[in-house]
């Protein structure tokens, strides 16, 4: 098979040199310009093929998105936002594509549109930009780690703990749903499940990952997580991808630090590797833009964004600052706020946007949370009234990362784990990593999409994942 991508053939093929292509009709002119796209790059390669040399019957049938296998030579183009085109010797269809019932037109669709035909809009500019982007920043996760000498580890998707305790789990049985067996108080007997037990889909591999990090020293996770969120926002999903570093010997100092050197990182390969994607993306926005006021359209576009996050360190403030700063703003005075402001609240996403958007404008480390507001696994401060918690917050989105130093102490722990009611017991093994040299040690979960959202400037979670998994959202 001597197919070459488009998108290397662009970058690297000589005039004069015969090539093969393989991709699908975009649009098809005058009988004669195919405009090719094979996925590599959103440049279409322009097909020229010689008017008489097919029949009708053949030409009838290139009809978008229909597939096919040109081999031709490389000339000199003289149309317009294209330096060379293809001369077709010899044109292939390999699958035909019924113009009268293909979904997708080749004008611009909607988002919400697109989403309704989630399976086809892989075939578009935008989502294919979007996903060679997610690809590229996937792999930009494993690069970083891998060159910072932590080990992918890969924890369980099915688990019987709850790391979050927030009841979010879906629950994992083979038990019938109709007529599931009972105890003699008529709650469910999970001992007769599959596993002998009630187990779940993971929320975070974050308690396993401290399995492997107190020996290996550092590892990283990347895989899906789920949640049942029971609400539609933007910035949501059932399913989605988290990156949970875990560090033994790090404090929450060493964990900040890891986490913007990690963000900035995987933003510059991006940038790096998918200039010409987010260079569409960037247009997009900026389209998308037009038809709003002055006021409200963005300072800096796409790229300036980036290229500011990758290069001005990120603000650094305490949770109580942050409180501070969301009482004396105007906004608050002149009641804004959907919700209220106090010191002890968990921030809501108006919050959380208002301090990187409107107050520092850049992305903002808070640390130092109250604890009633964390999950139990969290380092206490001294105070006695905060711990060791760290949230990143980034413009658009919100908070984009979670993470803290953890609570080596087996006492301390034990305490925190009897007044929030998680049940010790069942967290033995977990308990063991305190009991048998424990470490001070620090971790945190990246939520890939709401990263990959910032990069593409997606104003939408479900249109950054291949597959978004919503409430009553599972069609395939
Ligand atoms: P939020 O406050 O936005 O609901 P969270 O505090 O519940 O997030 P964490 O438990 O801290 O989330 O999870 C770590 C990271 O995982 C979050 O910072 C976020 O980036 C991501 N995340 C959490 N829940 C979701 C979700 N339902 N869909 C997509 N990403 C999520
Ligand atoms: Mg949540
Ligand atoms: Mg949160
Ligand atoms: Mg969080």
């Amino acid at each position: 098979n001597k197919r070459i991508k488009i998108k290397e053939l662009l970058a690297t093929a000589a005039q004069g040199q015969q090539v093969t292509v393989m991709g699908w009709v975009r649009t098809f002119r005058n009988n004669q310009f195919v405009a090719l796209n094979d996925g590599s790059t959103n440049n279409n390669l322009q097909v020229v093929i010689e008017l008489g040399k097919y029949d009708d019957a053949f030409l009838k049938r290139i009809t978008t998105s229909a597939s096919l296998k040109v081999t031709g030579i490389l000339v000199e183009s003289l149309g317009k936002g294209q330096s060379v085109e293809v001369k077709a010797e010899e044109v292939e269809i390999l699958g035909d594509s019924d113009a009268e019932t293909y979904p997708l037109q080749p004008k611009k669709h909607s988002l919400e549109f697109l989403r309704e035909k989630a399976h086809l809009r892989f075939r578009t500019n935008t989502f294919s930009s979007v996903f060679r982007v997610r690809h590229s920043l996937a792999f930009a996760v494993h690069k970083f780690f891998n060159d910072k000498g932590f080990f992918y580890l890969h924890t369980p998707i099915v688990t019987a703990s709850d790391a979050e305790g927030a009841g979010e789990m879906f629950r994992v049985s083979t038990l019938p749903f109709d007529n599931p067996p009972r105890k003699e108080d008529g709650s469910v007997d999970f001992s007769e499940d599959f596993f002998g037990r009630a187990t779940n889909l993971t929320v975070s591999g974050q308690l396993e990952g401290e399995l492997g990090a107190t020996a290996l020293g550092q590892i990283y996770t990347f895989g899906p997580t789920f949640r049942a969120e029971n609400s539609n926002t933007a910035r949501h999903l059932a399913e989605f991808w988290m990156i949970e570093p875990e560090a033994a010997f790090y404090d929450l100092e060493d964990n900040a630090a890891l986490a913007e050197e990690f963000i900035q990182y995987i933003i510059r390969y991006a940038m790096e590797n998918n200039g010409d994607d987010l260079e569409f993306l960037r247009q997009r926005l900026l389209d998308e833009e037009k038809g709003k006021p002055q006021t409200e359209r963005s300072e800096l576009d796409l790229i300036q964004k980036l290229q500011f996050v990758v290069e001005n360190k990120f603000e650094r403030i305490t949770y109580t600052e942050a409180i501070d700063i969301l009482l004396q703003s105007n906004h608050y005075k002149k009641k804004k706020f959907q919700y209220d402001v106090k010191w002890g609240i968990d921030m809501q996403s108006e919050h959380e946007r208002y301090l990187v958007e409107k107050h520092f404008k850049k992305p903002v480390i808070v640390t130092d949370y109250p604890k009633e507001i964390k999950a139990f696994y969290m380092r206490q401060n001294e105070d006695g009234k905060t711990v060791a918690a760290m949230d990143i917050l980034a413009p658009g989105i919100g908070e984009i990362v979670g993470g803290s130093q953890r609570e080596e102490r087996y006492d301390k722990l034990v305490e925190r784990m009897k007044e929030m009611h998680v049940p010790a017991e069942e967290l033995w093994w977990y308990l063991d990593t305190r009991r048998f040299g424990t470490v001070p040690h620090a971790g945190f979960g990246l939520g890939f999409e709401r990263m990959v959202q910032f990069v593409t400037g997606m104003g939408n979670i479900r249109d950054v994942i291949p597959f978004p998994r919503t409430p009553k959202n599972a069609e395939f």
